[in-house]
């Protein structure tokens, strides 16, 4: 059974928000190089199901290793709300980091582990 609800989130600064239809009983930590550092908490979601708000010009891009993952940071307070990759299926995807939307406790939620160290 899916818990999809549209939710909310951003930057700590503000100027980057969006709305996103996400299913919070599916998120994942990672222990990657990026995700062990910065200790998001993710979702994912199509790209269809997000709207970025604001903030278009606020994102500057980093990709590391192969390149295919976008991780956008607000340049003015450094916050990676979300990224964009490509999904498994060769449709567009995004990675929002749970933290970062409103009105989210992601203190009950139950992330599997997942292991992108290894990937
Ligand atoms: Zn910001």
């Amino acid at each position: 059974m899916t818990k999809t609800e549209t939710y909310a989130g951003g930057c700590h600064c503000g100027k980057v928000r969006y709305e996103v239809k996400a299913d919070l009983s599916q998120t994942i930590t990672c222990n990657c190089s990026m995700c062990a550092k910065t200790g998001a908490i993710l979702t994912f979601a199509p790209a269809a199901d997000f709207k970025l708000t604001s903030g278009a010009d606020a994102l500057t891009d980093y990709t590391f290793n192969k390149h295919v993952i976008h991780h956008l940071f607000c340049t003015t307070c450094g916050i990676r709300s979300f990224g964009r990759a490509m999904k498994p299926d060769g449709t567009d995807g995004v990675a929002i980091n749970v933290r970062c939307l409103d009105s989210v406790d992601a203190s009950v939620l139950t992330p599997f582990a997942y292991d992108g160290k290894s990937v």
